[in-house]
């Protein structure tokens, strides 16, 4: 391939200059030994997950649509084996009826917990929405928030770099806690998302002296980065979004919970109703995609952790603080990139539209979210409305004004967004052009 031909081509087409291409090209060529890994990754899924459909002998009478009730649903059935079996665990729940990442975690925490129990959140404050619904932030009475319901919400901070605090984790659990909360990924937060074997060494450490308090973990983000899931590894339960990894860009909706299988009929019986559980929801057709985009999730993941990582090396390139750095260990798909400037986070999020296939005449702006509490601004110019397994960057307007990217279904629509990203943030004088001979 001809290099001038795509230079002029973007060039021509995108306005990005020679200068922006080398510095994203001289970046990415000192990281392609980093990238080998994530190729290895992506197979060992891929055979997972080819086994695992393999194993429950799956046929095109699994892909035919059910209505009403949606009993007996064999393709549905099919699925939540085939989750369960290659993340590891006794039995999962993948519907379509799951609106959300938010609405799956939902399920685990109003499914498992009572009035009196305890909720411990392990890892700092949980994710705005999930902090929203739990009344963490003092919500007004009366919503039916967990607090509203009795349940009792404490947290503990990590120590830095996503380390548990496990001296104040095993004073603070006593008798009353039926639940303890871990959140994998960073969220809206500036630090790394931890690790598998720290999620390991808690759940062991906590087991040893509490055996029946529930392990959760929210693994948004999570999923397919390491060897094994946290349930795995001695975690309980997990919740995670079909938008987000495990619908690898196809599935158009839907979340999944696994886990124990007594935890996940919880999550069931919450989802419907106590006596129906998971025995209803119907299909409608869905299985098909849910599937095929399990089926490429562990490839296209590896394609969003290729260009995070790229994302990452060109920020610090050209002296900006990123987290994770460029050589840290991840457990999520997110790179940000503290810009320091409520202006710049705009204009990089509008760059990143402007890269879409979908919406890209549209100008993000910061907006009042259902459940964060500062205005966010969101680029998703998404085949799947919000969703952030494709190319996606947001921020929440806040200090110290930190750009959150990640995913991308292929890594040359991540470096597009990328070169935007920085073409847009020279042309309006926050990178100095003489920033990019910083590597010649
Ligand atoms: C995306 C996400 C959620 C849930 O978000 P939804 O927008 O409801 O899907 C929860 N926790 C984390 C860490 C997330 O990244």
């Amino acid at each position: 391939m001809n290099d001038t031909l795509i230079e002029s081509y973007l060039a021509e087409n995108f306005h990005i200059s020679k200068e922006v291409i080398d510095f994203v090209e001289k970046s990415e060529a000192k990281i392609s030994d980093r990238m080998a890994h994530w190729n290895r990754l992506a197979e060992y899924h891929q055979f997972k997950v080819i086994q695992a459909m393999q194993k429950v002998g799956l046929s095109d009478r699994h892909f035919h649509p059910t209505t009403g009730y949606g009993y007996d649903d064999e393709g549905r059935e099919a699925t939540e084996k085939i989750f369960a079996d290659v993340f590891g665990c006794e039995a999962a729940l993948v519907r379509p009826q799951i609106t959300c990442g938010t609405h799956a975690i939902s399920l685990c925490l109003y499914g498992v917990l009572r009035p009196g129990d305890e909720l411990l959140s392990i890892s700092g404050d949980p994710y705005d929405t999930v902090r929203t619904f739990i009344g963490a932030k003092g919500e007004e009475k009366g919503k039916g928030t967990l607090t509203d319901l009795g349940v009792i919400f404490n947290q503990i901070e990590l120590m830095a770099d996503g380390i548990f605090d496990t001296e104040k984790i095993m004073n603070a659990i006593s008798e009353k806690t039926k639940m303890v909360y871990i959140q994998r990924s960073t969220g809206y937060s500036w630090r790394k998302a931890i690790t598998l074997s720290e999620i390991q060494r808690i759940c062991t450490a906590i087991k040893a002296k509490w055996p029946k308090v529930v392990i959760f973990v929210d693994n948004c983000y999570g999923e397919f980065l390491d060897e094994k899931e946290p349930v795995a590894v001695g975690a309980d339960l997990m919740a995670g979004s079909l938008i987000k990894n495990p619908g690898g860009g196809l599935a158009p909706t839907g979340g999944y919970t696994a886990g124990r299988a007594d935890l996940v009929q919880l999550c069931a019986n919450r989802l419907a109703a106590p006596g129906i559980g998971g025995e209803t929801g119907a299909t409608l057709g869905i299985t098909r995609t849910f599937l095929q985009g399990f089926f490429q999730a562990p490839y296209i993941v590896s394609q969003a952790m290729k260009t995070a990582i790229l994302v990452g090396a060109v920020y610090k390139n050209l002296g900006y603080p990123v987290c994770p750095d460029v050589d840290d260990y991840r457990s999520d798909i997110i790179q940000s990139i503290r810009l320091g400037d409520p202006k710049a986070v705009e204009v990089f999020c509008q760059a990143v539209q402007k890269a879409a296939p979908v919406d890209s005449f549209v100008t993000p702006v910061p907006w009042d979210m259902p459940g964060y509490d500062v205005p966010v601004i969101m680029a998703a110019g998404a085949f799947i409305q919000g969703s952030s397994i494709e190319l996606s960057a947001d921020a929440p307007m806040r200090e110290p004004y930190i750009v959150y990217f990640q995913g991308g279904l292929t890594h040359a629509h991540g470096k597009l967004g990328l070169m935007l990203s920085l073409q847009q943030l020279v042309d309006a004088g926050f990178v100095k052009p003489e920033k990019l001979h910083a590597l010649d």
